[in-house]
């Protein structure tokens, strides 16, 4: 036997019983970007390295040491996406949906990026993410949060999860406190790591967002942005509060929140929980009005989140035993007999087109009565079908109900429709 090839370190496979969590979490999301009127987008997965590089900024984690980035056979450079934002604004710009025009959108995706995998810290991981263009509001930013506040509750998250707040003001706020952070980290040059005396040059807004411990400390005592906001964006944040408020969503104003990524001004905020160890962030997002002008389109308002399915998942199976979602089969169809066998397949296929919502299994590859029962459990059928060569001839099939103590009752064509019938409309 040749050897197994095996798949790529984080690159994970979601299987079965895995991606009825998946399927439960995205229902509800497709279910609310509709309620709240944002449309799919699908952007590639693969872009040219210089969308990122131009977007997220030369001098961030993931640009610097992140991207899986490689030369196709024309020697051009081309990055698997590490975030969705990029694509997406590469795309409405493209497609001219932004101009003179606002828009509300929603994706999903995998996104790459080389990291050490870790518990909610994957190479492929996948985000959904929503952004809103062309609303400079608070409005917006609000409905964002409540947004994600809604899933939470859907998906019976009611405890466990922090709303953290920020904001990050206008280009020009940012930059006289940049001078104030660069003069105090530079008070502090030596209890700097590494890689914060780098970014002290480059980006010193991001040594703000180190993990690492030695520089916590440090962090601590920087003087913060709040103190220098200007009046709009303090007045931005002021109202968005107060939607938050009045719509009963608690939340954390953080003064040492800021972005990985270079784009976003004004908003930022997070959802963070203690029970995922480091990897806590579960959903980050804010407003980069910036970006679009920085891709080429007209100055455009921008705003919008990303969440970690993986992350999400996890914090939702220390608390759910199960999904709710009944993906099990109504029925399980038993073949006994040649007569049965050979009509199996067709009988099985009227029933779908009979009744559309109906889930049913076919049982194939023959066995005894025993076995074929047995599998009807372990699929976690609600009742078995047995069709044998009597009940070919006579137009009939047996019917057993197996989740109580019910007799098997022979049902002709249109009494077993009306008990299928039946079964489909008590589950909701
Ligand atoms: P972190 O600080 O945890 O590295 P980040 O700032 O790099 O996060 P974003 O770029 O803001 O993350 O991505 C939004 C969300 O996507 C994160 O809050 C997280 O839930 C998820 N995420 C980011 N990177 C990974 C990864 N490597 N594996 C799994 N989920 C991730
Ligand atoms: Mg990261």
């Amino acid at each position: 036997m040749s050897q197994k090839i095996q798949a790529i370190r984080g690159m994970n496979d979601i299987l079965p019983e895995q991606s009825i969590w998946w399927q439960w979490v995205e229902e509800n999301i497709i279910a609310l970007a509709s309620a709240y009127g944002y449309q799919e987008i699908r952007p590639p997965v693969v872009e040219k390295t210089e969308l990122f590089k131009r977007s997220i900024g030369e001098v961030t984690d993931i640009v610097e040491k992140e991207m899986y980035t490689f030369e196709d056979r024309n020697g051009d450079s081309l990055t698997l996406r590490p975030e969705g934002t990029a694509g997406c604004v590469r795309a409405v710009l493209e497609g001219g949906l932004i101009h003179n025009q606002s828009q509300r959108l929603w994706y999903r995706g995998p996104m790459f990026r080389h990291e050490r995998p870790q518990q909610g810290r994957y190479r492929q991981f996948y985000q959904l993410g929503m952004e809103a263009f062309g609303f400079a509001g608070p409005d917006i930013d609000a409905e964002l949060i409540l947004i994600t506040a809604n899933l939470w509750q859907r998906l019976g998250l009611t405890s466990g999860v922090t709303l953290q707040l920020n904001s990050l003001g206008d280009p020009e706020s940012r930059a006289r406190y940049r001078e104030q952070l660069v003069a105090y980290y530079q008070s502090h040059h030596a209890a700097l790591d590494d890689d914060s005396r780098r970014r002290l040059e480059s980006n010193p807004l991001r040594i703000l967002d180190s993990k690492n411990r030695q520089m916590v400390e440090i962090n601590r005592n920087a003087p913060q942005f709040f103190d220098h906001l200007d009046h709009g964006s303090r007045e931005h944040f002021d109202q968005l509060c107060r939607h938050l408020e009045r719509c009963g969503i608690a939340y954390e104003i953080n003064p040492r929140l800021v972005r990985g990524l270079d784009y976003y001004s004004k908003t930022v905020f997070e959802w963070v929980t203690d029970r995922l160890g480091a990897q806590g962030t579960i959903c980050a997002g804010g407003r980069y009005d910036g970006l679009i002008p920085q891709l080429g389109g007209r100055e455009s308002a921008a705003v919008g989140f990303a969440l970690g399915m993986e992350r999400l998942i996890l914090l939702l199976q220390q608390t759910e035993e199960a999904p709710p979602l009944a993906r099990s089969p109504h029925a399980y169809l038993l073949l006994l007999g040649d007569a049965a066998q050979q009509q199996g397949v067709a009988i099985a296929e009227k029933l779908r087109q009979q009744l559309p919502r109906l889930r049913l299994t076919l049982h194939c590859g023959g066995g005894s009565l025993k076995s074929q029962f047995k599998q009807a459990d372990r699929r976690g059928a609600e009742v078995a079908l047995i069709l044998g060569d009597d009940e070919v001839a006579s137009a009939t099939i047996g019917f057993k109900p197996l989740r109580e103590r019910r007799e098997q009752q022979q049902l002709t064509m249109s009494q077993l429709h009306s008990q299928l019938q039946q079964l489909i409309e008590g589950e909701k």
